[in-house]
């Protein structure tokens, strides 16, 4: 199925807001990656040249179906270039640059899913140290909520992903990195960056 958009929710757990200073929102927000950014399993991923500060972000990601509805989801990184994030940040300036870059959106295998996603427990691997884990049911707003959200304000098409935001513990991305996203007994994804 065309990925077109990868709607990609901001801030949606506790902890990761307050690792990056931020408030607590009071109601979902939302920023896009191109549906090109993509990279399917067993395809390399390679940074960009022009950030220094590259860091991985575990997040699940769902998948709209033909009715819009969600059956299946993906471990997904979202890949953000942070130096030029707090740059864009300062200037109030769009975020394209630094989360819409080339191969900012690894996938790792589609699994079933159904829409309430409750107690899913998910961890980054990197060259086999933990470095991230997070809890589906310590998010701020719910799939459901940040569904209905996005429904009811921009175009949702079939294939369009749903990034639903990153548990605290975000780290650097470097070449050489052999990353793995795990869901103990459902899904295990391999990521190279080259
Ligand atoms: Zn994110």
């Amino acid at each position: 199925m065309i990925i077109r958009n990868i709607w990609c929710a901001v801030r949606n757990y506790r902890e990761h807001a307050r690792e990056l200073s931020n408030p607590i929102p009071s109601e979902p927000f939302f920023f896009l990656k191109a549906g090109t950014c993509a990279v399917f399993p067993g395809e390399k991923i390679r940074l960009p040249v022009f950030s220094n500060q590259v860091e991985y972000e575990l997040e699940i990601a769902l998948q709209f179906n033909e009715h819009l509805s969600i059956d299946r989801a993906c471990l997904a990184l979202d890949l953000t270039a942070r130096d030029l994030q707090l740059k864009a940040k300062t200037k109030g300036h769009p975020w394209t640059l630094c989360k819409s870059f080339k191969h900012a959106c690894p996938l790792g295998p589609f699994f079933p899913v159904s829409e309430d996603l409750k107690d899913l427990n998910f961890e980054l691997h990197v060259n086999g140290a933990l470095r991230q884990k997070g809890n589906t049911g310590e998010m701020i707003f719910s799939p459901k909520e940040l569904i209905s959200y996005l429904k009811a304000h921009f175009p949702v098409s079939p294939g369009d992903l749903l990034l639903t935001g990153t548990p605290a513990g975000i780290s650097p991305a470097k070449s050489g990195d052999r990353a793995e996203g795990r869901i103990r007994g459902v899904s295990e994804a391999n990521w190279d960056i080259l």
